[in-house]
């Protein structure tokens, strides 16, 4: 989906498919190779990696003015700056499109499709379920940048369901099939739902089908504003990684003066 996606706009991509015996050494040479090519502006190594593969390692060796995932620490410190300047650079975090780094593309989509439904976040309460670096800590982080007063729910969080009942709006990115209920949500709560999970269903022609972390039907009914699975956040992000793209491609051209 992301390569048709990038053919529909005029993006030229690429892809490099490795057998799962691949060595570290030949994916981490791939990317030096990528980073020093002047036509290559954006780099993604498609999550997870074998177990034998030190992913830290890949994802640090991505240059992190490509790093269109925004996974690279320096990204992750630049989003999780409490300023409003990074470097010389001043943030202006109510325009993602325009901050100079690469910002993760699933928490990126999130917070334009709540933009999109003129849902207010400065000085609301907002939780997050999910803490994970890809998801839930980098929306947390976007949506404290907007003012946002924001709560992480986790795996240890003891009431999961009294915290998330006080959130005007929650993102629910946890992995786990329609556990968010019609009774955590505040009447009126805007809710995102970025979980992919495959449920069996007979009926269905593959035998199974995708849900999300929310129980969309039953929640539907006292939420403001709901996104659904399939359709809601998937597609914002490969949106998301479209935008660090092209991003990528200006600020390239800028810096050689063109
Ligand atoms: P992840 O790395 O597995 O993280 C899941 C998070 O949920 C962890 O922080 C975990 O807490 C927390 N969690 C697990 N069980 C919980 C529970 N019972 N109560 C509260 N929190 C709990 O997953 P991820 O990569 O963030 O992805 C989350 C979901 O989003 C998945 O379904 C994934 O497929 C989907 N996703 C969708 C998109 C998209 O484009 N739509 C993109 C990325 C991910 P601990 O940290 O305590 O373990």
């Amino acid at each position: 989906m992301k390569k048709k996606a990038c053919e529909e706009v005029g993006i030229a991509s690429f892809g490099f498919d490795y057998p799962v015996t691949v060595t570290e050494d030949e994916i981490l040479a791939k990317i030096q190779e990528l980073n020093s090519d002047d036509k290559v502006h954006g780099i993604l190594v498609q999550l997870p990696l074998p177990e034998h593969i030190n992913e830290n390692n890949i994802i640090e060796t991505v240059h992190p003015s490509k790093d269109v995932d925004g996974l690279h620490p320096k990204n992750t410190a630049a989003l999780c700056s409490t300023g409003t300047h990074v470097g010389a650079e001043q943030i202006d975090w109510n325009d993602l499109a325009s901050v100079p780094f690469h910002i993760p593309c699933t928490p990126q989509g999130c917070i334009e499709l709540l933009d999109r439904s003129n849902v207010e976040l400065k000085g609301k309460n907002a939780v997050v379920i999910g803490r994970s670096n890809l998801v839930g800590l980098p929306v947390a982080m976007l949506l404290m940048h907007r003012d946002a007063t924001v709560t992480i729910v986790h795996s240890k969080t003891t009431d999961a369901p009294g915290v998330v009942s006080k959130a005007d709006v929650v993102i629910a990115a946890v992995g786990r099939a329609e556990m968010v209920k019609k009774e955590w949500i505040k009447e009126g709560a805007a809710v995102v739902d970025v979980g992919i999970n495959s449920v069996d269903d007979p009926s269905a022609k593959r035998g199974y089908r995708l849900v999300g972390d929310v129980d969309y039907a039953a929640v539907k009914e006292v939420a403001g504003k709901i996104t659904p699975v399939p359709g809601g956040v998937g597609p914002m992000t490969i949106a998301m990684l479209l935008r660090n793209t092209v991003n990528s491609c200006f600020r390239s051209q800028a810096s050689k003066g063109e």
